[in-house]
């Protein structure tokens, strides 16, 4: 693809805070996410990590002390602008139409870019990347594999010309070779130029996928450090690999 991290600069989150009612689920999160890096966020069932990044996007009721993309302010910027800013999302559980061809997905992921130009140029670009969606592009989005799924929901954000793609947990529900696929994936829109901020459970695909990352537990930040030194961790090793 022609993607290219240049001229987006770094994501920088300040003093991020979720509450739904009575629960915090993200208390005073703060991260950066340098243009074109890889960064993780793992941690147990319920640490936040969903929350995080619904709220990067603008999705739940937050309260933030800064959220830039470079020089642009997005405090105030709404979900739908947010991806014309350049910022993709990949949701938890890919929610794609399972009643609509994989191309009308695909061509979804478009409606929100910020310019109408060149749709057709970016799905050749989505279908280069991903050839079984190519192959597959007639076929009903409900006819693919829970694998080839994920790749749709992937290539459609990738549909919006995004800088940085959001992807949240997109291991879930599948096999372990299933799983080795989305890291190839991973690694060919890094490779791309893209910048990444992966939410996972998968400790181990996460560590081999990025550069650094963050350990969320309770809604707060426990550790962070380079994704090398975190899968050499003892604590880390136990709790989150099971070693
Ligand atoms: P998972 O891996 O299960 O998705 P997570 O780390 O992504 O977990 P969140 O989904 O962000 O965690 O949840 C953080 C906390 O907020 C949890 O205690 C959860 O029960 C709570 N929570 C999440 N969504 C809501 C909601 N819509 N209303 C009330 N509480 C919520």
């Amino acid at each position: 693809m022609k993607v290219s991290a240049t001229g987006v600069g770094d994501l920088v989150v300040e003093d991020l805070s979720v509450r739904y009612g009575g629960v915090q689920a993200v208390s005073s999160v703060g991260f950066s996410v340098g243009a074109g890096k890889c960064v993780g966020i793992i941690g147990a069932n319920g640490a936040g990590k969903t929350s995080t990044l619904k709220a990067l996007m603008g999705l739940v009721p937050r309260s933030v002390g800064a959220l830039r993309l470079g020089e642009h302010d997005l405090t105030k910027v709404k979900p739908q602008d947010i991806v014309r800013h350049g910022i993709g999302y990949v949701p938890e559980g890919r929610h794609v139409f399972d009643g609509l061809t994989v191309e009308k997905n695909l061509l979804l992921g478009a409606y929100l870019r910020s310019w109408k130009g060149k749709t057709q140029e970016t799905l050749r670009e989505v279908y280069e990347m991903f050839p079984v969606l190519g192959e597959m592009q007639h076929r009903l989005a409900g006819a693919l594999s829970g694998g080839q799924q994920q790749m749709l929901a992937i290539g459609r954000a990738l549909m919006s010309e995004p800088k940085l793609v959001l992807l949240d947990e997109p291991s879930m529900g599948l096999s372990p070779k299933l799983v080795e696929e989305i890291l190839a994936t991973l690694q060919r829109l890094s490779a791309a130029g893209l910048g990444l901020l992966l939410v996972e459970q998968n400790a181990k695909l996460t560590f081999e996928a990025t550069e650094s990352c963050l350990v969320m537990e309770n809604g707060r930040i426990a550790m962070t450090g380079s994704s090398a030194d975190l899968s050499h961790d003892p604590l880390v090793r136990q709790i989150y690999l099971g070693l």
